[in-house]
């Protein structure tokens, strides 16, 4: 098929997948997926019009083409290059199979494991019973771990597994 038209115009597009925004950089033989201050790699895919296929390589950040592949020679799907949402769709659907098997805030070569795109910490600040000491609640939930930890010094001492205080406890209320 022939590079479309299209292509270009989706230069500097961003793609939010989980908590990352995914910077989308059009160049000469295909484009660059930017992590963008969440990852140590980009992601390079080559797209070879003329064949048909594209390939998915691993690349370090601020290091440009340098890299390895995780697929060659994958058949370019034609339906998902005609209009820019529809290359959108192609652009997540990869960055999900990459994510899923690649650690892309690790720089390390042929390193496998998955990205988490969707850990987030969410914080909240809980008045102690003083009314003065304000403490940190932290909550990192990605759908998998669930861990909730607090800046106060019962928590820091507590006994219970998993570790808690009344400051956690109030905020789960
Ligand atoms: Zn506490």
């Amino acid at each position: 098929m022939k590079r479309p038209e299209n292509f270009d115009k989706i230069d500097n597009e961003i793609i939010k997948i989980g908590i990352v925004d995914c910077r989308i950089d059009v160049s000469k033989n295909g484009f660059f997926v930017f992590g963008d201050n969440k990852w140590d790699n980009t992601i390079l895919f080559e797209m070879n019009w003329d064949k048909n296929q594209y390939n998915v390589k691993i690349c370090v950040l601020g290091e440009g083409v340098a890299g390895w592949y995780l697929h060659q020679d994958l058949p370019i799907p034609k339906s998902l290059m005609k209009t820019s949402t529809d290359f959108k769709e192609f652009v997540k659907s990869n960055i999900l199979d990459v994510a899923s098997k690649v650690d892309l805030t690790n720089i390390e070569y042929y390193r496998a494991g998955a990205t988490n795109l969707y850990a987030e910490t969410v914080f909240y600040e809980v008045l102690s019973s003083d009314g003065v000491t304000k403490y940190k609640v932290a909550n990192l939930n990605d759908g998998i771990t669930n861990e909730w930890s607090c800046s106060c010094p019962a928590f820091v001492y507590s006994k219970e597994t998993p570790r808690t205080c009344k400051h956690i406890k109030s905020v789960k209320n």
